[in-house]
């Protein structure tokens, strides 16, 4: 499915027509929508709810998966997202559907404006006082199948593509959302230093933390906001 814009009113007929271990290959292009100001379109489309912030690529990229999620599950398939990516100005996803009752669990992020704390599950309060604003339901867990993304990387000759891919393996079993330096900068006074410097505090202090093919600014770690602000 490549159509013009959103995916969502075609999914449903993509199903029907997919068999047991069919291969379902989404792009979706509405991105300015979905990371946009306005999430009255997104509601109405993908039924979710998206806020916009630093890390609104990502949240697009789940709340379409959500949707792929829910779609199947409602026709009983569950669904495996093989390999899923941002790039340029869309998203692209290809997921693996077999016939097997399941509802898969979807989640939410919560984000507070006040200070930029975010934590998954939909959270009332934030530590600052400040109440969470919430994204999704979402797909929270893995967004690209480990095994197939190495094979992958390990086949192409190309380097670019190759690191891509890499990046991509890395950042998978963290949280659905990451951090940008320039904006965590802003947020704690300090000089900006080296992506390398961040990521290697945070692994001295026992946190996973590694690059994500998201931003070439921005970093994913299954640190606390606070822990993260520390080690700025
Ligand atoms: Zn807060």
């Amino acid at each position: 499915m490549d159509p013009f814009g959103t995916p969502a009113p075609f999914m449903a007929h993509a199903l029907e027509l997919l068999g047991d271990k069919g291969l379902l290959s989404v792009t979706a292009t509405d991105l300015a929508t979905l990371c946009g100001r306005n999430s009255k379109p997104v509601e109405r489309r993908y039924r979710a709810e998206t806020l916009y912030l630093e890390y609104s690529h990502e949240i697009a990229l789940r709340i379409i998966l959500g949707k792929i999620v829910r779609e199947a599950n409602a026709r009983g398939f569950k669904a495996k997202p093989l390999f899923s990516f941002y790039r340029d100005h869309y998203v692209k996803f290809f997921v693996l559907v077999e016939k097997e009752k399941q509802k898969q669990e979807l989640g939410f992020v919560s984000h507070c404006f006040k200070c930029g704390n975010r934590v998954e599950g939909k959270k009332a309060k934030c530590y600052c006082g400040h109440t969470f604003k919430h994204a999704g339901p979402l797909w929270v867990g893995e967004t690209s199948d480990l095994d197939i993304v190495e094979a992958m990387a390990q086949k192409t000759e190309n380097e670019k593509t190759k690191k891509f891919l890499e990046t991509i393996a890395n950042e998978q079993f963290f949280p659905p959302y990451f951090f940008d330096v320039h904006k965590t900068v802003k947020r704690t006074g300090t000089p900006v230093k080296p992506m390398a410097d961040y990521l290697g505090k945070l692994k001295e202090k026992g946190f996973k933390a590694e690059r994500t093919h998201y931003a070439p600014t921005a970093f994913k770690t299954n640190a606390s906001f606070k822990d993260v602000l520390s080690v700025f």
